[in-house]
């Protein structure tokens, strides 16, 4: 049976620490849509053009080890602006979103364009301050050297051109809950998100 899990919300507020447990708890697969674009991103940088490298991207392009640096993340969002760019990841995504057993994805326009039907909208947000610590404490953790300064820089950066878009623009949907997880531990923001699974579930 399917069921989607629809979760969106700016870079580093927990999105993607919160779809991985949620999936692991239901026994959904998870998706985490930024990783499409970033991958896209890094061919772009490679020399290929935009769209032909949304529309040809394979498997070994999702499985590169370049894909979770700040350079990734500024090729991706440029590139996420293209709609052509967008379209021909649809398909990919939708799919994932309707496999048998369930599904949760994570991005910036799965509950508003990928799944308006989702039966499950999370809108995750945290101040920039705690993301860019939290994605600097990432970035450190995985040997990156990087400034806590220039983390919150790029942050804000993507978030303003995500926000900023024409298509797909990042956005709660309209029936989202909206979890602020500022002053949550990570295993609050996910009891929040259990919770209203379980709402729906048991509905
Ligand atoms: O989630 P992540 O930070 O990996 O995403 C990288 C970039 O990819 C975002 O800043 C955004 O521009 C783009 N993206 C998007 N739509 C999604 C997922 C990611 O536009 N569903």
């Amino acid at each position: 049976m399917a069921f989607t899990v629809a979760i969106d919300g700016p870079a580093a507020s927990g999105k993607g620490t919160v779809a991985r447990e949620i999936a692991a708890r239901y026994g959904f697969a998870h998706l985490d849509t930024g990783l499409l674009y970033r991958a896209v991103g890094r061919l772009v940088l490679a020399g290929a053009e935009p769209v032909d490298a949304a529309r040809s991207l394979a498997r070994a392009d999702l499985d590169r080890d370049d894909l979770r640096d700040a350079e990734a993340a500024q090729a991706a969002s440029r590139i996420a602006v293209i709609p052509e760019v967008r379209s021909a990841l649809l398909d990919f995504q939708r799919a994932f979103a309707r496999r048998d057993g369930g599904a949760v994805l994570d991005g910036r326009d799965i509950g508003t364009v990928i799944c308006p039907d989702a039966e499950v909208k999370l809108f995750i947000t945290a101040s920039d301050e705690v993301r860019a610590t939290r994605r600097f404490e990432e970035l450190r953790t995985g040997g990156a050297e990087t400034a806590l300064t220039a983390v919150l820089a790029d942050l804000r950066q993507r978030d303003a051109r995500d926000r900023a878009r024409d298509t797909a623009p990042l956005k709660p949907a309209r029936d989202a809950l909206l979890i602020d997880t500022t002053s949550m531990t990570i295993e609050q923001a996910v009891s929040v998100a259990a919770a209203a699974i379980e709402r729906i579930r048991n509905a």
